[in-house]
């Protein structure tokens, strides 16, 4: 099973948007833009709204046929590990093996040694074509990188064949998921991770490194965008050599998540894409579920009582709604309108605070972050909040294909 040259993660948290996520890909196609969308919910999505993997399964295979896509589509088990993976299996075709938690754990030393004798041709110095500069992995660089990262490629090792074992070889896509950490990979380190990744014979179609910059949940981009334009393309060339060089899956591509509302570098993406002509996969998820609050909220009446209701519960108990994303929300509480603010607000005014769009003056990325985590609110509420959004499908759904289709796809993949 292969993606296409370019993917979308898409998220659907509370399972009413699917035929809206997926119009936006139909958009592309018509654009003449083929990208293969892929339903991603990861262990901590399903606990917080209490759903399955079969759930995001039957959307994705529903929708499908309702909108009559004939194209390939895969369901992401996002960010698994051995703990989490045994109830993605069945439903899932698509598995992100996340092995961040062992990068860092020293390497066993046979394995270690082993693994710089592989690389030994390398610690000459490799040229890296795409105008990259030469890399120099001496030996010591090589010893130093395997230190570091060869625990995390054997746990994908052990994750891949788990996975192998049960679904049959050549029946799934991997990604390979190192960005949930601190510290961002040099294209060094990518280059022996990727050579690491060969010698695991893991056939990953994508890797998702950590980028310099933070990737805030639903946010954009914080960071130097010349920077990370610079560091971008030099893990792309790196991601081009390494697939040919060590004989990895030729569609090999980057992964980006957290990629909702980047919009700074999303120029610098398209241009070292085409400069490349490299494949990309970029995942987006809980943005759609602040189109699906921001519809309430302009409904009026009933919605935005629910919307204002949401806000409350998610500003008495932000510790615990931020908790799961600590190193992707960055809320500055001084900045949170007080709950009794909110409730003499009208619908529009919730929709201008909370939406990414600064043109009204009123947009307030604290107020959208916090809401962003507090779908665990909304999922708490269960009918009641999803009768609601039934009830305003026909302000929603056109704003939840707009949101992907107009300020992710086209800037990133199409213009
Ligand atoms: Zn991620």
């Amino acid at each position: 099973m292969k993606l296409s040259k370019f993917s979308i993660g898409i998220g659907d948290r509370f399972g009413r948007q699917g035929k809206h996520l997926l119009a936006a890909v139909i958009d592309a196609a018509k654009a003449g833009v083929e990208i293969t969308p892929v339903w991603n919910k990861s262990h901590r999505e399903h606990t917080i709204i209490g759903t399955t993997p079969a759930d995001t399964r039957a959307e994705a295979d529903e929708v499908a046929r309702l909108q009559g896509w004939s194209g390939h589509y895969f369901v992401d088990a996002d960010h698994i590990n051995l703990k989490t993976i045994d109830s993605f299996i069945e439903s899932c075709d698509f598995f992100t093996l996340d092995v961040a938690d062992f990068i860092n754990q020293p390497a066993l030393t046979n394995e270690l040694d082993a693994f710089v004798a592989g690389c030994e041709k390398y610690a000459n110095g490799v040229t890296i074509p795409g105008g990259i500069d030469e890399l120099i992995g001496e030996q010591d660089a090589i010893r130093a990188i395997g230190d570091k990262f060869l625990t995390a490629v054997k746990q994908a090792g052990n994750l891949y064949r788990h996975i192998a074992a049960k679904k049959g070889v050549g029946n799934f896509v991997i990604e390979l998921s190192m960005d949930e950490t601190d510290t961002p990979q040099s294209p060094l380190e990518l280059l022996f991770i990727l050579a690491a990744a060969a010698r695991e014979e893991l056939p990953i179609q994508t890797i998702a490194p950590k980028f310099s910059g933070r990737f805030n949940k639903g946010v954009d981009y914080e960071g130097d965008a010349d920077k990370f334009e610079r560091d971008f393309e030099r893990l792309l060339a790196v991601v081009e050599f390494a697939k040919e060089e060590f004989g990895l899956p030729k569609g090999l591509k980057l992964s980006i998540h957290s990629g909702s509302d980047k919009f700074s570098i999303y120029e610098p993406i398209n241009r070292a894409l085409k400069k490349f002509d490299a494949g990309l996969h970029v995942k987006t998820a809980g943005t759609t579920w602040l189109e699906e609050l921001a519809g309430l909220a302009i409904s009026q009446g009933e919605g935005l009582r629910i919307a204002k209701h949401i806000y409350t519960e998610a500003f008495s108990r932000i510790d615990e709604l931020a908790k799961p994303y600590e190193t992707v929300v960055n809320i500055d509480r001084r900045k949170l309108p007080l709950p009794e603010v909110v409730a003499e607000w009208n619908g529009k005014r919730y929709a201008d605070e909370l939406r990414h769009d600064d043109s009204c003056g009123r947009y307030n990325p604290h107020f959208r972050q916090l809401l962003h985590v507090g779908y665990k609110v909304a999922a708490e509420m269960g009918k009641e909040f999803i009768d609601a959004v039934a009830d305003c499908e026909c302000i929603i759904g056109p704003n939840v294909t707009e949101n992907i289709f107009i300020r992710h796809i086209k800037p990133i993949f199409i213009d």
